[in-house]
């Protein structure tokens, strides 16, 4: 059973009670805040490491969980985790920082962060309509690690690394490295760089991955600045998860760097259990220093697809200036079944949540193409028909309207 009831994200008390916190350790002398409940995780597992270790974002890429070892000293593992981490090869290795493995749970295997990021069998299961790369990236890559797809944007891979590896990764079939964790090198970003200087038509760049924050502060200033010279580049933004499984990297000296380029950020949320006081001040330090922040949640069989859970991530992401931005239909990578859940359940959230609450809580519910045809909104259906030069409307009540509508053909 998922445990993610509505009573348990009471969001008013826990938000005062958290930027309470935040204030009280701001003052202290370790400059970011760690939860009670990951300081007893750090006291139990990693009783070497200081606070000042743990809050060094090296140390906790350093001292990541990556193999079935490590990962039973810290967790019951069932059995069809023990079998799946064993047996695992190729891509997606597993990989958790000491930090978001503080927040799965030790004894519950149904817990969502932990089915989330734990491999289970289901990962070898594939099912009709499932590829290794079902948005065709592979096919729209000029160059190595560059993927043109629409005529004004690109997507620049720059590196194949994360810090924790989600185990429904739509890039599943190059994150990581067999035996070891991809390497990414700056010869291919100059490859990329000469692309977008030799086309003038591209507007937009999104620096993904992987995951781009997990690379150092002069490496990735290096690259925002090469992008910035280009006259054409109006827009940069940056897929992440890092803010949310390795707060820590957003020192204050890297958002002085984020300041200096001004990218905007689109972090990957999947559950309330990851809005804490460590993910809220680094949200709020790149709030401060101009960051623009969206969210990416994919939906998850089992995880999140549940208004009692989706309404509480949205509402807690406001409260640390994140604007809802997509709500993912899962895509059919290879061995996803276990994760995808139908249509119909993005489009009844969405539902619960239009007119339900503020509109700036409501993201777009979005299917990313099998095949490249790009993203689709879906929304549910509020137009139930027409009479003559009106058009019928349903609202979020169920209630019919009337719009005048002369000469109109919507609702025939
Ligand atoms: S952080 Fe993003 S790129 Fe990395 S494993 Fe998760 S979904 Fe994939």
């Amino acid at each position: 059973m998922v445990n993610c009831g509505t009573t348990k994200y009471d969001f008013l008390s826990s938000s005062i009670r958290v930027s309470a916190e935040r204030k009280t350790q701001r003052k202290s002398k370790h400059k970011f805040p760690i939860s009670k409940k990951t300081d007893e995780f750090r006291n139990r597992f990693f009783p070497y490491a200081s606070i000042w270790d743990w809050n060094d974002w090296k140390w906790q890429l350093r001292n990541r969980i990556k193999d079935l070892q490590a990962l039973s000293r810290i967790i019951q593992l069932s059995n069809d985790e023990k079998t799946a981490v064993e047996k695992h090869t190729g891509p997606l290795p597993v990989g958790i920082t000491p930090y978001y493995a503080s927040l799965l749970s030790e004894t519950d295997c149904t817990q969502p962060l932990r089915r989330t990021h734990i491999p289970v069998n289901g990962e070898y299961i594939n099912t009709p309509g499932e590829s290794d790369d079902p948005l065709g990236e592979d096919n729209d890559t000029p160059v190595p690690g560059l993927v043109h797809r629409y005529p004004d944007r690109v997507l620049f891979l720059t590196t194949g690394f994360c810090s924790t590896y989600c185990r429904y990764c739509t890039r599943s079939r190059m994150v990581g490295e067999p035996g070891g964790e991809y390497s990414f090198s700056t010869s291919q970003w100059e490859r990329a760089i000469q692309y977008i200087e030799v086309h003038p038509e591209i507007r937009d760049c999104l620096l993904s991955g992987g995951d781009p924050l997990t690379i150092g502060d002069e490496k990735l200033q290096w690259l925002l600045q090469r992008l910035r010279k280009i006259p054409h580049l109006e827009f940069i933004r940056i897929g992440t998860k890092v803010p949310v499984v390795l707060p820590q990297r957003i020192t204050l000296k890297f958002t002085k760097i984020l300041k200096k380029y001004q990218p905007w950020l689109s972090i990957h949320f999947t559950c309330p259990d990851e809005l804490t006081s460590e993910v809220e001040e680094a949200c709020a330090r790149l709030a401060d220093a101009g960051i623009p922040l969206g969210s990416q949640t994919v939906l998850l069989k089992g995880i999140n697809d549940d208004i009692n859970i989706i309404k509480p991530l949205m509402h807690g992401l406001l409260k640390i200036r994140v604007k809802p931005y997509y709500l993912y239909q899962c895509d059919p990578i290879s061995g996803s079944s276990h994760f995808r859940t139908s249509v119909e359940k993005g489009i009844e959230i969405i539902e619960g949540l239009r007119g339900h609450t503020t509109g700036y809580a409501v993201p777009q519910f979005v299917i990313d193409l099998p095949g490249g045809g790009g993203k689709i909104p879906l929304l549910p259906n509020y137009v139930v028909g027409r009479e003559g030069d009106d058009l019928l409307l349903k609202n979020f009540e169920g209630g019919i309207y009337r719009y005048p509508d002369p000469g109109g053909k919507i609702g025939c």
